[in-house]
């Protein structure tokens, strides 16, 4: 099952997703048992809903996480780019929902930061309440699927303010989308990670180089967290992360998931606080 969120007039709804002749299409309303639990505002169109084309639609990210729960330096040769030993354990980190930002949608450079990157990751979308997951335990009955996020980073205020939440967090730094899926399984069959800027590719990596692998990542943090479902795990960034200048093209792609395309501009320089 793959599924968008997308707005309506003055509603939101999910609409199951079918790959058309290699284009993805918007094939009919999820039903009420389908939509997701957590995102109690979401409704059914009153009229009817024609099949159209994922990119005719407006579309929102496809999650109302509770939280999103990021790990940092997950693939050894990015925290060698950074000049940053291996973690130990993985390193956890936040970031707000308000940061999320549809697919299609502005990446807003704050004139607070002088080095906004981009950091293309596969992020895990839980789909039932977890806590203390065991060992053996299997985590894929509390995975609802997978998406693609855009760890947006202001690199400069991550180091100076020593905490990260700052550097993390300004809104539009988490683009998330086109879609969820469960129709792929990275925990038994590693996916590639692609990100392209401006059409080059800067990014590639497999997920079997994550550093610790998504099971491990579940039972770390619900040793720690009680996971919700819609919660957003991005898994970490592969090596070759670099800065965003306005007018880029930013593009996050993992074959059999979907691609993640935003755009960069200048935030308007708001009114002197
Ligand atoms: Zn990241």
């Amino acid at each position: 099952m793959r599924y968008c969120r997308f707005q309506s007039d003055s509603t939101t709804a999910y609409a199951a997703i079918e790959d058309r002749a290699g284009t993805l299409w918007a094939t009919r309303l999820l039903t009420p048992n389908e939509v997701p639990a957590e995102d109690l505002a979401a409704t059914r169109l009153p009229g009817p809903f024609q099949p159209q084309p994922l990119s005719a639609l407006p579309l929102l990210p496809p999650v109302t996480p509770s939280k999103i729960l990021c790990i940092g330096r997950n693939y050894k040769d990015h925290a060698a780019e950074l000049g940053n030993e291996l973690p130990k354990e993985p390193l956890l980190f936040l970031k707000p929902p308000s940061s999320l930002l549809a697919p299609g949608g502005t990446i807003l450079l704050p004139s607070l930061s002088s080095r906004v990157d981009y950091e293309g990751e596969l992020a895990i979308v839980i789909g039932r309440r977890c806590r203390h997951l065991g060992p053996n335990e299997d985590v894929r009955p509390y995975i609802r699927g997978y998406t693609l996020v855009n760890d947006v980073t202001a690199r400069d205020l991550q180091k100076s303010d020593g905490q990260w939440t700052r550097g993390k967090g300004f809104d539009t730094f988490c683009p998330t989308g086109p879609l969820v899926s469960n129709e792929i399984d990275p925990i038994e069959a590693p996916v590639t990670l692609t990100t392209r800027l401006n059409g080059k590719i800067v990014q590639q990596a497999s997920t079997a180089d994550l550093i610790f692998s998504i099971p491990h990542l579940l039972r770390y943090i619900t040793a720690a967290i009680t996971l919700e479902p819609g919660d957003l795990i991005p898994t970490g960034t592969p090596a070759g992360v670099g800065s965003l200048s306005p007018g880029d093209r930013i593009q996050v792609e993992i074959a059999g998931l979907s691609i993640l395309e935003n755009t960069a501009a200048a935030e308007e320089n708001p009114a002197a606080l």
